[in-house]
């Protein structure tokens, strides 16, 4: 490891090495590099970085390091979209706290009695993370009080301004000190990431990390001209192709998650369904069997997936194309996390190939075409498809 590209070099102390060194990992990723040292100097920043790469510890070190263990007031704030995200980043930052053990994070999102949240911000924590909903209602109730807050960090923040939150958002920013850090992070930016960071940011740093494959050279992409009839057939024969512990299979329809995956079941699978419609205490369980290996297969939407951080899932594989080019990413982003392989099937009709053209721009990558035959059989080895004859 050289001496530039080490967290060592980052300044980073030695309690949160430790953990580091604990989680395996070694390197900081390119959105850590260019976070880390701004952040720790107090300055706001917009952070711009694909799914996977790393954007919880970008902020969660400096988050660390900021923090008055004397204090006993909330010093800092994580908003997340999400509960199952808002449970992530409160799992992450506990691991990299683990050698201090002074920290307290206490976690608010709906779904969960308040007299639990209640009880865990009896216990004075420093850090709390937190869905906008929730929050605000236990301020509303005096619960929690923000005016000593120094760092906020508002992470998806995309996908938290697209899901309606954009009143909630700045009620609570404005009810954190105006001489706080203000950090954001997002997969992409549209016009409300903007607005906010205009409205409320002071001179921030843009960091951006590019979309590009070559952020993730470690996945494969291959893609399979399949007609729509025959797409079933194709699916499972690339679950047959070897002995997966994890697929992920991306539909775009909550009904067509429903068909695939009761079709899969038909056949002898194990698979699960995850789509907006599912109760969330039913969400929560299912990512979890998911993540402990209870079940090999999900088939999900790009909803129902966005922001859940699963590692070794060795495979995605998209039943349908995504409508949007950005979603592709995300798709093929489950896979090949934490510098793991990963290998990524699109199937697609003849008339799709034309819009998986205009992905690949988009990507700048070239996947590689697979030509469905059940003559040969698929192999793969070291994250390489390739085909041998029966
Ligand atoms: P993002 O928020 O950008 O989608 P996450 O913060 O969820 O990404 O991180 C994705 C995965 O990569 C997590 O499992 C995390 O532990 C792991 N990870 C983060 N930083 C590194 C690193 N420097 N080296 C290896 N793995 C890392
Ligand atoms: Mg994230």
């Amino acid at each position: 490891m050289s001496q530039e590209n080490s967290f060592t070099a980052l300044d980073v102390s030695r309690d949160v090495l430790k953990a580091l060194e604990r989680m395996g990992i070694s390197e900081p990723t390119q959105i850590q590099q260019e976070t880390i040292p701004p952040m720790m100097a107090g300055r706001d920043i917009i952070g711009i970085a694909p799914t996977g790469t790393g954007k919880t510890i970008a902020f969660g070190i400096p988050m660390l390091e900021y923090i008055s263990l004397s204090e006993t007031r909330i010093q800092e704030l994580v908003l997340a979209p999400t509960r199952e995200l808002a449970m992530q980043i409160v799992a992450e930052l506990t691991e990299l706290a683990r050698f201090i053990p002074q920290i307290r994070i206490a976690a608010l999102y709906g779904g969960q009695p308040m007299s639990r949240q209640i009880t865990q911000l009896k216990r004075k924590p420093q850090i709390i993370v937190a869905t906008p909903g929730r929050l605000l209602d236990m301020q509303n109730r005096g619960h929690v009080r923000l005016d000593q807050v120094h760092t906020m960090v508002i992470d998806e923040a995309d996908e938290m301004l697209k899901m309606g939150f954009v009143k909630d958002v700045t009620r609570i920013i404005e009810s954190v000190p105006p001489a706080r850090q203000l950090v954001m992070f997002s997969a992409t930016t549209n016009r409300d990431v903007m607005t906010i960071s205009w409205k409320f940011q002071h001179t921030p740093i843009e960091i951006t990390v590019e979309a590009t494959a070559e952020n993730r050279p470690q996945i494969k992409q291959y893609t399979m001209v399949v007609p729509r009839e025959n797409k079933m057939g194709a699916l499972q024969y690339l679950l047959d192709s070897d002995e997966y512990d994890r697929v992920m299979i991306f539909v775009n329809t909550k009904f067509m998650t429903q068909r695939v995956c009761d079709r899969l079941r038909k056949q002898g699978y194990k698979a699960e369904a995850l789509h907006g419609d599912i109760r969330q205490s039913q969400r929560t369980r299912i990512m979890n069997d998911f993540k402990s290996g209870r079940f090999p297969i999900l088939v999900a939407t790009d909803v129902a997936a966005r922001g859940i951080d699963v590692d070794d899932v060795e495979a995605v594989i998209n039943y349908d194309l995504p409508n949007e080019n950005e979603y592709y990413l995300h798709r093929i982003g489950r896979t090949g996390r934490a510098r793991k392989h990963g290998v990524a099937f699109t199937m697609m009709t003849f008339q799709e190939s034309v819009r998986m053209d205009e992905i690949q721009r988009y990507m700048e990558s070239q996947p590689t075409p697979l030509k469905f035959d059940e003559t040969r059989i698929l192999r793969r080895e070291n994250g390489d498809a390739f085909f041998e004859h029966v």
